[in-house]
């Protein structure tokens, strides 16, 4: 907090009384005595980017704020609980379910990405905290050269996504075959609550304690997992490391039918070897292989070079992806993409050896290791892919099943698909697929929507001018983002009934209608206790 305008505020609140009702208009000095005036805008000043997501467009907020630290959160989170105002925390703003998307406008949108330090890599005892604002690209840089790792290492969307997101959100990817989700790594958290208060979970909530382990007692860790914000923010996360694992073996395998490869992705997970193992239809292929920065940017071949730790083995890695060019996926249906890893070589070729004989089992055919070992090699790609090649719309939908499930959640979903088909050709809109399992017992299904529109202003901030200028040659499609919103609500339905649980459920995914009542009412409650005037991302989960 600024000190001259901490020494205002406070003598503004004696005189009015703290309790005592002020108009709006004050709250922005309020606001601005804690962030100070630079980071705090009205919509219309600069920052209205920050109100729209992947998918929609819209959104309004009365202020957004950009707080430093976690005790401006806390001040921030206590004037707006005595004015009466929602707070809505983003942190990377990479989802797309409106889930930072205020549902009222009398709504401060808390911009977290100023809360991005790393406060303690502790090798001794292996665990790494956090502020929320750090993204998996800039931890995963900081522990490599420690030859330190969080086992799921982040998503995707990495370069931008947050720790406070993706754990906000359940998040997966890198590393998720084998460990699960981020959250299943958190030893413990800071969070500030609805009134301004501020708490730890964890072992980091005993007297002396560090946050190195999180049971002692109920886990109240968990609730704050997943909660899409709407619980309270947090400020701090603590998780636990890995060694890094020297030995990486990717591979790569073609199948001809999804039951093929959905089937040797379930055996792969059930038996512990790999990493990370997705599979892509040749729609999703195709998509990939075009994204410039996959095969034909020799910056990332050099990338290859250098994360092989030898250099002739890395050179004739990147030499044999450069000769194996983008073709070798055409006449695949199905491909199949795996990373071994473990810190022992001989323990590395034994599960490499395991994986290949159970991909020979259902007809899998060895394809170049261009896709694994390019996506481990620069793991958080540019931002460039939220849009398609040409500079198309993006936006996936998917669900996480049982393994036992899978197959016929597939074919429901292809079912729907057909149904759509004509007008998905009207619109222009290409639906790829691809599944990866998340730790032993689930899979994910995601549908991946393409379609020709005009990008929207948070595009234009997150990706390359060139990839923009590309979008930009887009006509505003309407009707095609309709259609896309309606697949992607029809999908859900049809997900739900085989019992999916998607995660990522912001404002949208149909959580409430889908719970026991008893749980959906327990959850009420804790919202109820820790947020009585429900001001903590209205909506969220449901809870309005
Ligand atoms: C190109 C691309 C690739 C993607 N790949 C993946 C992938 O591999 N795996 C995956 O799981 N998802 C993926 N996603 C989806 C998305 O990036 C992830 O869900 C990610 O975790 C969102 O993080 P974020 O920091 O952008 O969160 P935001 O979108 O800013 O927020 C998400 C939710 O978290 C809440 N929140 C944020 N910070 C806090 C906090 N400190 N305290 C409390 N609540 C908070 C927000 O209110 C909101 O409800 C991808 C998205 C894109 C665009």
């Amino acid at each position: 907090m600024h000190d001259d305008a901490a020494m205002r505020l406070h003598g503004r609140r004696e005189r009015d009384g703290v309790n005592a009702p002020a108009p709006d208009r004050d709250i922005a000095d309020e606001l601005a005595a804690i962030v100070g005036q630079a980071n705090l805008s009205r919509p219309g000043e600069g920052r209205d980017h920050l109100l729209r997501d992947i998918f929609f467009d819209e959104g309004r907020a009365a202020f957004i704020v950009r707080p430093g630290d976690r005790s401006e959160v806390s001040a921030i989170v206590a004037v707006a609980a005595a004015r009466g105002f929602a707070v809505v925390p983003r942190g990377g703003g990479m989802s797309y379910t409106r889930a930072y998307i205020p549902s009222v406008e009398r709504s401060i949108l808390l911009d977290l990405s100023g809360l991005d330090a790393i406060l303690t890599i502790d090798p001794d005892n292996m665990f790494v905290t956090v502020e929320p604002g750090v993204t998996w690209k800039k931890l995963y840089e900081a522990l490599k050269p420690m030859g330190l790792r969080l086992p799921v290492f982040g998503t995707i969307s990495g370069a931008a996504a947050t720790v406070g997101g993706g754990l906000s959100q359940g998040a997966i990817f890198h590393g998720s075959t084998q460990y699960g989700t981020v959250s299943d790594h958190i030893l413990g958290l800071e969070v500030v609550l609805a009134d301004g208060s501020c708490v730890r979970t964890g072992q980091a909530a005993t007297r002396n304690a560090m946050p190195f382990f999180r049971w002692h007692g109920p886990d109240l860790t968990g609730p704050f997992l997943g909660d899409a914000g709407a619980l309270g923010i947090k400020t701090e996360a603590t998780f636990r490391l890995i060694p890094w694992p020297d030995h990486m073996i990717p591979l790569s395998f073609s199948f001809d039918t999804f039951e093929a490869v959905w089937n040797a992705q379930n055996a792969i997970a059930r038996a512990g070897i790999a990493a990370d193992c997705f599979s892509f239809d040749a729609a999703a292929q195709h998509q990939m292989m075009d994204r410039t920065s996959l095969i034909e940017d020799a910056a990332a071949l050099a990338r290859i070079v250098r994360s092989s730790g030898n250099l002739f083995k890395g050179m004739k890695a990147a030499a044999r992806i450069a000769a194996g060019g983008k073709g070798f996926l055409d006449e695949s249906p199905f491909s199949l993409h795996v990373v071994i890893e473990h810190r022992h070589m001989e323990a590395a070729t034994a599960m490499a050896r395991e994986a290949a004989s159970i991909v020979a089992a259902e007809g899998g055919r060895p394809l170049p290791d261009t896709v694994p070992r390019m996506t481990r090699a620069q793991p958080f790609g540019s931002m460039d892919q939220v849009l398609g090649p040409s500079g198309e719309r993006w936006v996936p939908v998917h669900g996480l099943f049982a393994l036992s499930d899978g197959l016929e959640a597939m074919s429901r979903l292809q079912a729907l698909l057909a149904r759509h088909a004509e007008a998905m050709e009207q619109h222009r809109i290409l639906p790829a697929i691809l599944s990866n399992p998340v730790g032993a017992s689930a899979m994910i299904i995601e549908v991946l929507f393409y379609w020709p529109d005009t990008p929207h202003p948070l595009h234009e901030q997150i990706v390359s001018r060139e990839k923009y200028a590309r979008a930009m040659r887009h006509a505003p499609n309407p009707a095609g983002r309709a259609l896309v919103g309606q697949l992607r609500g029809d999908i859900l339905d049809c997900f739900a009934d085989l019992g999916s649980a998607p995660f990522g459920i912001g404002k949208t995914i149909p959580y409430r209608a889908n719970r026991a009542p008893g749980s959906y009412g327990l959850l009420q409650s804790i919202k109820s206790a820790l947020d009585p005037k429900y001001l903590m991302n209205p909506g969220a989960l449901g809870l309005r």
